[in-house]
């Protein structure tokens, strides 16, 4: 008997029906993210296991319980990326990409792994395209790649998405909001689940992101970074709004904001969508200025984000799509032998002058192959026959209209590419 396999569980394919979704995100984001100055960067897929322990935290739920980890053949313990930002912190630092007299700005695409309860908007195997800047801790920069961002989503089209930003403080105010924070949350401990009981004392901060009602019950009224920040770390928050103000971007100050992974500093943040359920954030990150110094790099400071393409494909409409669509332009609809070879030659030398052409392989009636012209969704139709042949014609038929006239075989190529153009 043969077996019929399915992709693991949490693990899709992206299907030929959705992938100008894809297409469309990751073109936009080459275009956006270059006008800003960022290069791209293409990292390993997986790294030694310390690149993402010692950065993203050892206490995290990522690292604790998420990431795909296995002994290859020698017995070294590897990873598959389960984000972006640590595999570019070793990339910078291994590679020189140290730039004293301007800042280097980095994007990345591709897939990422963790071993999450799959669900809506949550999978095993998922998307980011992410971008980070190194080196200056100056606080235009958050604004303005923030600022780029929300850019990227207005270009998706997106809408109602909501800028979500706290700062996290540093080394220096960070320990003593946490000592207020297990202060506060001792005598509630028992009401806590089993992994905020856990993440109490190595990492309380985390309760704040848990989403079971008891934990978030425990925390109201609980001490916030925003009592705690050093005068710095007031400063740099300070300044970064007033750069989203001169932006004109909105945003809401949420204080209970932390992020999933240890390395941030000073500004984190988080875009979240109304359109979604509850798996509602579709980008996030901020800045880490610890980081480079901790791969073994000389003191840089850095900012950065990762969009989940996934989260962010649910919400692009089909309008969106149209500029980029990529429906052929042309289909060739022939009528008997003659015209089919015809057909055959002609959508060649369309396709050698850049039109996309479909048609139909069956031999269909001419009915069946309108109704399939129109399936794919192309703007013009080009019907041969016998008498067309004689003639040295075409019939060029508007799809939309209906509307059909003569054209010249000799010059389709000429005539086809002026309709297209006015589009
Ligand atoms: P993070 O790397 O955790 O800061 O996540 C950045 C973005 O990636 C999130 O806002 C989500 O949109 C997306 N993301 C993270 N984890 C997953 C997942 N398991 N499945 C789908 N998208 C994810």
């Amino acid at each position: 008997m043969t077996t019929k396999y399915q992709a693991i569980k949490g693990v899709k394919d992206i299907l030929p029906a959705e992938i100008e979704k894809w297409q469309f995100m990751e073109k936009t984001a080459r275009e956006v993210f270059e006008l800003y100055g960022f290069s791209e960067i293409r990292i390993p897929i997986f790294e030694r296991t310390e690149v993402f322990t010692r950065s993203i935290g050892e206490t995290t739920d990522i690292v604790e319980k998420e990431m795909y980890t296995f002994s290859d053949r020698s017995g070294d313990s590897l990873t598959l990326r389960p984000e972006g930002t640590a595999s570019v912190v070793r990339a910078y630092v291994e590679h020189n990409l140290y730039n004293p007299s301007s800042v280097a700005k980095l994007y990345y695409m591709g897939p990422m792994f963790r071993c999450e309860r799959p669900q809506a908007g949550r999978y095993r195997q998922f998307y980011q395209i992410g971008a980070e800047v190194f080196g200056t801790e100056n606080p235009e920069i958050d604004a303005d790649v923030i600022g780029m961002l929300m850019r990227y989503f207005e270009r998706l089209g997106l809408k109602e998405l909501e800028l979500q930003i706290n700062s996290l403080g540093c080394d220096e105010c960070r320990p003593k909001f946490r000592e207020a924070l297990i202060e506060f949350l001792k005598g509630k401990r028992s009401l806590l689940c089993e992994d905020c009981q856990k993440r109490f004392e190595r990492n309380p901060l985390r309760i704040f992101d848990c989403k079971s009602t008891n934990c978030h019950e425990a925390t109201k009224g609980s001490p916030t970074i925003e009592n705690y920040r050093c005068e710095g770390c007031k400063s740099h928050f300070d300044s970064t709004l007033s750069y989203l103000d001169r932006l004109n971007i909105q945003y809401a100050k949420n204080p209970k904001l932390v992020r999933g992974l240890d390395y941030y500093t000073k500004t984190a943040f988080e875009i979240v969508s109304k359109g979604l359920g509850s798996q509602n954030a579709i980008a996030g990150g901020g800045r880490y200025d610890k980081l480079v110094e901790e791969f073994g790099g000389p003191p840089t400071p850095a900012f950065g984000f990762a969009i989940g393409m996934d989260r962010t494909a649910q919400l692009i409409q089909p309008s969106a799509l149209s500029l980029h669509a990529s429906a052929p332009h042309v289909f060739i609809a022939a009528l008997g032998e003659r015209a089919d070879l015809k057909a055959f030659e002609l959508i060649n030398v369309l396709r050698q002058n850049g039109i996309r052409g479909e048609r139909d392989y069956e031999g269909s009636s001419l009915k069946s192959q309108l109704r399939k012209a129109n399936k794919f969704g192309v703007k013009y139709t080009l019907i041969i026959g016998d008498k067309e042949l004689d003639k040295g014609k075409a019939i060029l038929r508007d799809m939309s209209s209906a509307q059909q006239d003569e054209a010249d075989m000799e010059r389709i190529v000429e005539i086809m590419t002026k309709k297209l153009r006015e589009r």
